[in-house]
């Protein structure tokens, strides 16, 4: 059972050699094949290169060297980059495409040793909150097969869930990480934007997209997220500011921490009771851990839904203007090039993606670009500010991850609205451009669901939350609990 050890242990017992890197390898990819044809959390496995690369981690730790990921088997959502692999992006018009480069983060991987095996499901081009929206089927949540993972990233947050992997990552522009993390009970981050850089992850909305760690434990997801950062040249985006030592965040102390409630998350409309008893449980428990709740407002948060909506829908609609047949990936021929463009689009693309785009062209079209476009931008600066004022009195918030646990298969799939509205709580950390982390904090009574509970924190904040989340996470027992997957 050696996939179902944490980064920490892996690498601890593979330091004392009592394990290979090949054998962890070898029960990740049983794991895979004894559930994800009941899960399919997985879009490809490439198993003779992710040999190779364990054998080569068995040879560096012979050899004496030590490190923290080095031979620890990890899956990336199929929108990151790995050099001569495919990336679908969950999409048909990618289906085909084999990226001849690596992501920053894919190379900071491998320099670290860990061994990349996968390529997991997503909904199309990271829009959707489900991954319903994914070409090749869904993911199923292992808690409850008739129920989504969550989405974007549900593949990152099963493969983790069900010990199919030692950990993952995943990327993040509304909530793709912290809400399927949330969904699925294990421990998702995304970082500051600006702290990981995005050169190599396949571009959503450019202005939001973040990647970051899926882990079973707080400590891995601190693992993790050390090991993707740092300033890039690659991406302009990316802050050069200095990489801490996460790990040494985790001090399991909270005393003289102000955590803020924001009233209007826990007043909305929509929340689930059962996910409320289980946050205000929470916020008792980190008050008996030496933390002080305070109350705070967050007055704008009734725009983040609609705001991230035009601004997202908006980006997106450039950044897929690539995928014209030409350059990448599917192409369906016509009589001209207009032909061959829309022949290619229009079969390449799902349904969701091409709502986007239509909606995102409508914001930027001139006549509306100052009505939704500009005025959006001005919103978001109010919704930024409005965690600005905050982080002046609070050194993190707390809220609800997701208004309601896992919902079920097909269950909002003909109400875009409804689906939006899933991602509530999640959406405005990136239009202010945080850090936000989710971890589990209880389950509903029957089915027996994760909920999951989110922490927000200053831009380059992450070693609080990871603080915070450690000494939570220590103190309950939620983390160990384990879906039955037979
Ligand atoms: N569900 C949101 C959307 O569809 C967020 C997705 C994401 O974070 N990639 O846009």
């Amino acid at each position: 059972m050696l996939n179902t050890l944490t980064i920490s242990e892996t690498t601890a017992r593979l330091q004392r050699r009592e394990i290979s890197a090949r054998e962890v390898l070898a029960a990740c990819l049983d794991q895979v094949r004894r559930v994800d044809s009941k899960l399919h959390a997985f879009l490809a496995l490439d198993e003779p290169d992710a040999l190779a690369q364990a054998e080569a981690a068995d040879k560096r730790i012979a050899a004496g060297e030590q490190g923290p990921l080095l031979g620890v088997p990890i899956a990336l959502k199929d929108v990151i980059a790995v050099r001569h692999q495919r990336l679908s992006c969950g999409s048909r018009i990618l289906e085909n495409f084999v990226s001849p480069y690596d992501a920053t983060v894919t190379g900071k991987l491998r320099a670290a040793g860990a061994v990349i095996f996968g390529r997991l499901n997503m909904d199309e081009f990271a829009m959707g909150s489900s991954t319903e929206n994914s070409a090749f089927g869904p993911s199923r949540n292992p808690w409850d097969r008739e129920r989504i993972p969550g989405g974007s990233s549900g593949g990152s947050a099963v493969a983790v869930a069900a010990d199919q992997c030692i950990a993952a990552l995943g990327s993040d522009t509304g909530g793709s990480i912290r809400q399927p993390a949330a969904l699925c009970g294990c421990v998702g981050l995304k970082p500051t934007y600006g702290r990981v850089s995005r050169y190599g992850l396949v571009a959503y909305a450019s202005s939001l997209d973040q990647i970051g760690p899926f882990a079973k434990r707080v400590r891995d997801a601190a693992v993790l997220l050390g090991a993707i950062s740092g300033y890039d040249p690659k991406d302009s985006t990316s802050v050069a500011q200095p990489v801490p030592d996460y790990s040494a965040a985790l001090t399991g102390s909270l005393r003289g921490l102000r955590l803020g409630l924001p009233r209007e998350y826990f007043a909305a409309g929509g929340l689930d009771p059962q996910v409320k008893a289980a946050v205000d449980a929470a916020v008792d428990k980190l008050r008996e851990l030496g933390a002080e709740p305070v109350e705070i407002s967050l007055p704008h948060t009734d725009y983040a839904v609609a705001t991230y909506y035009i601004i997202a829908t908006a980006e997106a609609s450039a950044n897929l203007a690539r995928f014209d047949g030409v350059r990448y990936g599917l192409r369906v021929d016509g009589k001209d090039p207009i032909e061959l463009y829309g022949n290619t689009r229009g079969q390449g693309f799902g349904d969701e993606v091409k709502r986007r785009i239509i909606l995102g062209t409508y914001v930027l079209s001139s006549g509306y670009y100052d009505a939704y476009y500009l005025r959006a931008q001005k919103v978001r600066t109010l919704i930024r500010r409005d965690f600005l004022k905050a982080f002046e009195t609070v050194d993190a918030i707390v809220t609800p991850a997701t208004p309601t646990v896992a919902f079920r298969l097909g269950e909002k799939s003909q109400d875009p609205l409804q689906m939006y509205l899933s991602d509530i709580f999640t959406l405005s950390c990136n239009l202010a451009g945080i850090c936000g982390l989710s971890l589990p904090c209880g389950f509903t009574r029957s089915p027996k669901l994760p909920i999951g509970l989110q922490l927000l924190g200053r831009p380059f904040g992450e070693e609080t939350l990871l603080r915070v989340a450690h000494t939570y996470e220590q103190a309950t027992g939620w983390h160990v609990q384990k879906p039955a997957l037979d």
